[in-house]
């Protein structure tokens, strides 16, 4: 039957979308021929669209189990700003609101109804195939044991399909290993359901590390090239979120901490600023993120290297979920693997921690592609690199390394194994520091054999010969520096050895990079219909992006929509919308339009008064930072309105004369190109036009 719903008219209707993304279209199709399903797609994938469609398709109500009250009013809010009938249910409403819902639920007149686990013995007057047509079970991970976010109230759920036998069962989360998945489908009753696993890798997320060196520098110069977007920037304890976010605070980046020590009053509170748009920037702890369905979020920064990959993954997935680029930028230094090390000590499970951390640092120090090695680490294999990480951009440089080695690991060797990274490098690169004087370490045979290098380039040599397993760091002693097996190969067998040069990012080059780039974003109509969507979205009391996403309003920016129809075809707007907003927009729109045709009469108008100082056409072009031809062009319009310009001096008479007569030859077109082209490129294009200009006068 489902062959003749066509899902994409309601995909296009109620969600503006002109097209799934993959895997959806199926899941879609699977659950409206009323079998059970198990969904695995990252944060981000659209995941909810995969019950909702099929929502607003049945007669019945769909009921959407999820552990996130938080999130419900704000999914709730999303979903009837699209036209679809949708409301929450929990023990904080009043009686009478409760049972306005269950009537709704009776009448068939509710598409969708969330529900916290612990509120759905509320429900069981209505929870029947008579009114049931779906059952979604949202974060479903949450019933595993196995996952690494167990909740019991999840487990009591396989009453489910006992009671509702026939009604269609679908299970969706972000994280998944394999026996979660076989869990989820047994505590659910569910064991034929579809399995659907989609891909992990999210391309508009780009990658990057850097050492951490100088880190509230990098991140104030980061933030100062991204004013005005939402990100947040992950510390590991309590203590640092606070520091951090007074740091920046004070340098002029507005911030806020988040962690588990504030009252859940503050939480709520920058939780909903952050959603709102009202702070930009939040320092937090990993407890941050949960509850948050924001699609805006620019970029994520781990202050810190995370503790495991699946946890930075999911972090840095909170960023671009509305598909437009963002960034994810992490720094790592071997404090951070110490502290990270200390943390696991004594835990039940230390060695997988452990391991964890190791697999963390290797990601870190990755020679190749990085988002080929995260996805590797879930199971899937990139076929091309990415080019969205900084390995990618930047690829390393591989030298014989085994001179800077062999000096290395004999310093290590004749300071007896004892001394950390940081005195090796004082001493290889002959520091007097008072500890080196004090051990006599000046009296060793390689004291000062390095002065050549960095010390930047040797601490970051010596990490490469530790990860490739040259060297060990003994955590319980100090962190000293040990020489491995593989090591005395180095220095008495003449085993060579490669290593990258280190790279300093060349902060410059890149910052120059991106204000070339034109970013549409950044743009002044994008502007407007944001602070458009801000004013809405506070008297609405609604996230602005429950509006239009960036990404929609991005759309507007370059299509540009004039009528309804045109306004329509943009992806995110569908007919609900178009019918609430779609004035408004266009109006905003319009008024942008007109507003730049006045901007540039104007800027015709500005050239044109330092023409008439006198100035010549080079000189007005350097003060305005335009070309040359632009003025001309400006001048150009300044002749044709009446304004009294020597277009003598723009283009000579026997110019004129070549380009009357290339006219009848061309059939008079409209563009310069073909007169260009017909004089052999040697007419410039400003002087064509100002001889059309002074043709156009006669
Ligand atoms: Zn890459």
């Amino acid at each position: 039957m489902t062959g003749q719903i066509d899902i994409h008219s309601q995909l296009k209707k109620y969600f503006g979308y002109d097209s799934f993304r993959p895997l959806q279209e199926e899941i879609i199709r699977s659950v409206l021929d009323g079998q059970d399903a198990l969904v695995i797609m990252p944060t981000g994938g659209g995941k909810s669209i995969c019950f909702q469609v099929p929502a607003i398709v049945f007669s019945g109500v769909t009921i959407v189990i999820s552990p996130l009250i938080a999130l419900m009013k704000d999914q709730v809010d999303g979903l009837n700003a699209n036209g679809i009938s949708s409301a929450f249910y929990n023990s904080s409403q009043d009686s009478r609101e409760q049972s306005e819902i269950l009537k709704k639920v009776r009448e068939r007149d509710l598409n969708l109804l969330y529900v916290a686990p612990e509120s759905l013995s509320l429900l069981s007057n209505v929870l029947s195939e008579e009114y049931v047509s779906l059952v979604a079970v949202d974060e479903a991970h949450c019933i595993s044991s196995w996952g690494h976010d167990f909740r019991p109230s999840y487990q009591r759920l396989s009453f489910l399909k006992t009671k509702l036998p026939n009604t269609p069962i679908i299970a969706l989360t972000a994280t998944a290993d394999k026996a979660t998945r076989e869990d989820i489908l047994e505590q659910l009753s569910i064991p034929k359901a579809n399995r659907f696993v989609s891909s992990f890798d999210r391309p508009n997320i780009e990658i990057d590390v850097r050492p951490g060196l100088d880190r509230i520098k990098h991140i104030s110069r980061f933030l100062k090239d991204n004013t005005e977007e939402s990100g947040i920037i992950y510390c590991l304890s309590r203590k640092s979120t606070e520091d951090l976010s007074e740091k920046l605070t004070k340098r002029g980046f507005e911030s806020r901490a988040y962690h588990a020590g504030l009252t859940y009053e503050e939480r709520t509170k920058v939780q909903e600023d952050f959603i709102n748009d009202r702070i930009k920037i939040v320092c937090a702890t990993i407890a941050f993120g949960m509850g948050i369905d924001k699609s805006n979020v620019r970029f994520v920064i781990h202050y810190n290297l995370p503790k495991n990959i699946e946890g930075y993954y999911q972090e840095i997935g909170r960023a671009g979920r509305d598909g437009i680029d963002a960034q994810a930028l992490m720094f790592y230094s071997f404090a951070d693997v110490v502290q990270l090390r200390k943390f696991t000590e004594g835990a039940s499970n230390e060695e997988v921690q452990i391991s964890k951390i190791e697999r963390m640092q290797q990601f870190a120090e990755a020679t190749s592609c990085r988002r080929k090695v995260l996805l590797s680490y879930f199971g899937e294999e990139l076929s091309k690199d990415c080019g969205n990480c900084d390995v990618c951009k930047n690829p390393p440089e591989f030298i014989d390394g085994t001179i800077i080695a062999q000096k290395a690991l004999s310093a290590v060797f004749r300071a007896n194994e004892g001394e950390s990274l940081n005195t090796i490098v004082d001493v290889l690169r002959g520091s007097r520091n008072s500890y080196i004087l004090s051990k006599g370490l000046d009296r060793i045979k390689t004291y000062g054999s390095g002065r050549d290098f960095s010390w930047f380039d040797w601490q970051q040599y010596i990490i490469q010969l530790a990860n490739q397993g040259l060297l060990e760091i003994a955590f319980h002693k100090y962190n000293a520096l040990e020489l491995t097996p593989l090591a005395r190969k180095v220095l008495f067998e003449g085993m060579k050895v490669k290593l990258t040069i280190p790279q300093r990012r060349d902060e410059v080059k890149n910052k120059k990079e991106r204000k070339e780039s034109t970013d549409p974003r950044k743009s002044g109509l994008f502007e407007r219909l944001r602070a458009l969507r801000a004013d809405l979205a506070k008297e609405k009391s609604v996230p602005p992006y429950v509006i239009f996403s960036d990404a929609t309003l991005k759309e507007m920016e370059k299509y540009v929509p004039r009528t309804a129809a045109s306004f329509l075809e943009i992806s995110g707007v569908g007919a609900h919308k178009l019918e609430v907003y779609g004035e408004l927009f266009l109006n905003e729109i319009n008024s942008y339009l007109n507003q730049q045709k006045k901007e540039k009469a104007h800027t015709s108008t500005v050239s044109f008064e330092l023409y008439n100082e006198g100035k010549s056409i080079e000189e007005i072009a350097s003060i305005r930072k335009l070309q040359t031809s632009t003025i001309v062009s400006h001048l150009c319009k300044c002749f044709l309105e009446g304004k009294t310009v020597n277009m003598a001096a723009l283009v000579s008479p026997e110019e004129v004369e070549m380009v009357r007569k290339q006219k009848e030859n061309l059939g008079n077109p409209n563009e310069l190109k073909p007169y260009y082209e017909a004089f052999e490129e040697k007419i410039p294009y400003e002087r064509i036009r100002a001889a059309l200009t002074v043709l156009m006068k006669e």
